[in-house]
């Protein structure tokens, strides 16, 4: 059989996502019978990069196989062939990480591990444990924020309000973002996408401003002088 090495193949890549060409970087192909089943399954894997992001992913899609006796005559028989579901390592992105989401590491680490969940639950479509996960976020947004220590929601977003934190109209979108939350943790109550998107939006908007903000050191050129003025002719 010709490798396939080198030659294109259209992905899912996880940052660009599907459709998209990529190259054949690695291949495997191996066939097995079902344990129980009398099928067999081929699998194969491949290893694409993605010229576009430079970014590598593992794809694959089995294909089952099974021979059925057809007719009335004995030894006639048929194979018939279906698709088993993709699977890939990374999975596709669905949801858009904030440009900051790395630097977020070097403020706090718990918190950076703590969005990379949330978009793992966002991305997987987990709505009640996103839900939850964004309320978590707010909190541990808000343990970096050096106020003294209060034990409810309310209380959390009172202090960020006196302490000149956030304004009234954040306070009400934090609100909105911890009641949904609760909701979910204790409820079950399960969020639209629409309304996971807003909630996000609120969430990121609030460690953008609280915690992102400053991150980068802003160097914009020194004015240049003023040219002296030119003293008043007199005739
Ligand atoms: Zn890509």
């Amino acid at each position: 059989m010709q490798s396939k090495l080198g030659t294109s193949r259209k992905g899912n890549c996880p940052k660009c996502g599907d459709n998209k060409w990529a190259t054949i970087v690695g291949h495997f192909e191996h066939s097995y019978e079902h344990d129980e089943a009398p099928m067999t399954i081929n699998e194969e894997w491949f290893l694409l990069f993605c010229p576009a992001c430079k970014k590598a992913y593992f794809a694959s899609k089995p294909t089952y196989s099974q021979v059925v006796p057809v007719g009335d005559d004995e030894g006639d028989e048929a194979e018939y062939f279906w698709e088993g579901e993709a699977q890939q390592w990374p999975k596709p992105e669905k949801w858009k990480r904030p440009t900051w989401l790395p630097v977020l590491q070097t403020k706090s680490a718990q918190l950076h591990s703590l969005f990379l969940e949330l978009f793992a639950a966002l991305d997987e479509d987990l709505k009640v444990l996103a839900a939850i996960g964004m309320r978590t976020a707010f909190e541990c947004t808000w343990g970096l924020l050096s106020l003294p220590p209060t034990y409810t929601f309310e209380g959390k977003l009172d202090a960020l309000l006196n302490a000149g934190k956030i304004g009234r109209h954040e306070y009400d979108s934090l609100s909105a973002l911890t009641d949904a939350g609760n909701a979910s943790a204790h409820r079950g109550w399960v969020p639209s996408e629409e309304e996971l998107e807003e909630m996000m939006s609120i969430l990121t908007a609030f460690v953008q401003r609280s915690i992102m903000t400053g991150a980068v050191k802003l160097d914009p050129p020194p004015k240049p002088p003023r040219p002296p003025k030119q003293p008043k002719k007199s005739y």
